[in-house]
């Protein structure tokens, strides 16, 4: 649609609140200006854009941000093609006689590069129709009020930086020859042997891919349990699985040097073990995308990871600048970087200003079997409750796994408030539990109480069921 065509409703360009024009004769090219097209970026330049406003968001790679294109969606194309090998040797439980299987990397990563390409052009479509100016270049703050994309300037009322996250490996001997999450996504062909370092989501998830898809997999954690943050019985029941699939889990231990031996390197480790593989890959955190953005010259204030400090509405101190997403460092989720984009809409279009809730976030890790969980881990939920809290748990074979003689069991874990009967938390290791946590992450948000989940009729027969049915307490 024409920006002319649009119903002119967002008030960013009219004086509010959050006005931050410094004079009312002032004139901008546009009332906002993001830089960074990813999850948080586009959505708040699209509904903003949607709501009259002159936007603009520029853009240096390819439209949809880390999600789109070097992460959760490609990452879940690969976790599916790679859970297809219990597929096929579970279904000869079943009756199933399924022919030999072979697995063409190359094959798998052009389809996954067509699907991402064709959502870019989706993303630039969802742009164009609510009349976005696509600047294409790295953006540089140069003033409260002004951008710079190569040699041109552009000035806005607002700048919004949303710019995200990348990975980031320890300096050790030899790491020039680490690849990341952003590397792995492209290798020319599958690594027959891999070391996977690191014990959160990333490092998790490729584990279990690459396992999937026939390589040999070691996974080397500096902790003593993976997924720190997570439900400690998930944790350790997440370890356990990883190596009854085969994975060489390697906790409390580190890669000191990595040295080039032919085609392949030696992962030297702190415990003085050598592993040789032909790939390593660092999932060892990531780091907000601030360097060369020209905030600090501006007066913008960062943190100690580089991140941008902003307020509960996502504003900067210096008044015209906003930040969401992972570049804030708070929480790093593509729904959490959306929610963040919609406040900041309504607070810069509508002068309706909004913070967003960043309590009862589900979130999943998908591994194989994924771990989904919502609201607190057990250890939180005891500090908070003062007349300490219910746990029960259910562990099971999931019927799946009786015909296809597959050992692994779903786990499942409700932590209740003794004093309110509230589920304060929900966690589950075993298949379908991002579908099932996602659905219960509403209740959480509604503040249900473990009689609530009683009083519900199970849907039978299924997984999810086992939610409404827990009656015995853990002692
Ligand atoms: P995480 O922060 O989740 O995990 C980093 C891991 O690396 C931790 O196990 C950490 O150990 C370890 N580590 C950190 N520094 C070092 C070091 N110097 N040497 C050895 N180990 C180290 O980061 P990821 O990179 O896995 O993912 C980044 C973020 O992206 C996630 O936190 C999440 O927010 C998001 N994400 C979400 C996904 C999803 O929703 N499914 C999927 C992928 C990413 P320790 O615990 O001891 O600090």
């Amino acid at each position: 649609m024409s920006r002319a065509g649009r119903p002119r409703t967002c008030s960013i360009g009219r004086v509010s609140r959050y006005d931050t024009a410094v004079s009312s004769e002032q004139t901008y090219d546009f009332d906002l200006f993001v830089i960074g097209a990813g999850s948080g970026g586009v959505r708040a330049a699209r509904m903003a854009g949607a709501a009259g406003a002159r936007v603009a968001v520029a853009e240096a790679s390819d439209l949809g941000g880390t999600c789109v294109n070097l992460g959760c969606v490609p990452k879940k194309l690969l976790m599916y093609a790679s859970a297809y090998r219990d597929a096929f040797e579970d279904a000869a439980g079943f009756g199933w006689t399924v022919g030999p299987r072979t697995f063409d990397w190359q094959a798998l990563i052009k389809r996954k590069n067509a699907e991402i390409s064709r959502l870019n052009g989706i993303y630039g479509r969802l742009l164009d129709n609510t009349g976005v100016e696509l600047v294409r270049g790295y953006a540089r703050v140069v003033g409260p009020h002004q951008v710079e994309v190569g040699d041109t300037r552009y000035t806005a009322k607002n700048i919004l930086v949303a710019t995200g996250s990348r990975p980031v490996v320890p300096a050790i001997a030899g790491a020039e020859h680490i690849v990341t999450s952003d590397q792995a996504f492209h290798l020319p062909e599958l690594p027959r042997r891999i070391a996977v370092v690191g014990g959160g989501y990333i490092g998790v998830e490729f584990a279990g891919i690459f396992e999937g898809m026939g390589a040999e997999v070691t996974l080397v954690h500096r902790g003593e349990k993976l997924l720190r943050g997570f439900d400690d019985d998930l944790r350790t029941r997440l370890g356990e699985s990883l190596r009854a699939r085969g994975i060489d889990l390697r906790l409390r231990d580190e890669i000191t040097a990595i040295k080039q031996v032919g085609e392949g390197y030696e992962a030297s480790l702190k415990s003085g073990d050598v592993v040789t593989v032909d790939l390593v890959m660092y999932a060892t955190g990531r780091r907000p995308n601030t360097k060369g953005l020209g905030l600090e010259q501006v007066g913008v204030a960062l943190g100690q990871r580089g991140e941008v400090l902003v307020d509960e509405l996502f504003r900067t101190n210096v008044p015209s600048i906003w930040a969401l997403g992972d570049v804030i460092d708070r929480v790093a989720l593509t729904p959490v970087a959306l929610e963040e984009g919609m406040a900041l809409v309504q607070t810069l279009c509508f002068d309706n200003p909004q913070s967003i809730d960043y309590t009862n976030i589900p979130t999943a890790v998908f591994s194989q079997p994924p771990i989904a969980t919502v609201g607190l881990t057990e250890a939180e939920a005891e500090a908070q409750a003062p007349d300490g809290i219910d746990v029960y748990t259910s562990e099971f074979r999931p019927m799946r796994n009786t015909l296809s003689g597959r050992g692994q069991k779903t786990f499942m874990k409700l932590l209740v408030d003794r004093q309110s009967d509230r589920v304060l938390g929900v966690h589950m290791l075993g298949p379908d539990g991002p579908e099932i946590i996602q659905a219960l992450a509403i209740c959480l948000k509604m503040g249900a109480t473990k009689a609530q989940f009683d009083a519900t009729i199970g849907l039978h027969p299924s997984t999810a069921e086992e939610f409404v049915t827990m009656r015995s307490k853990r002692k």
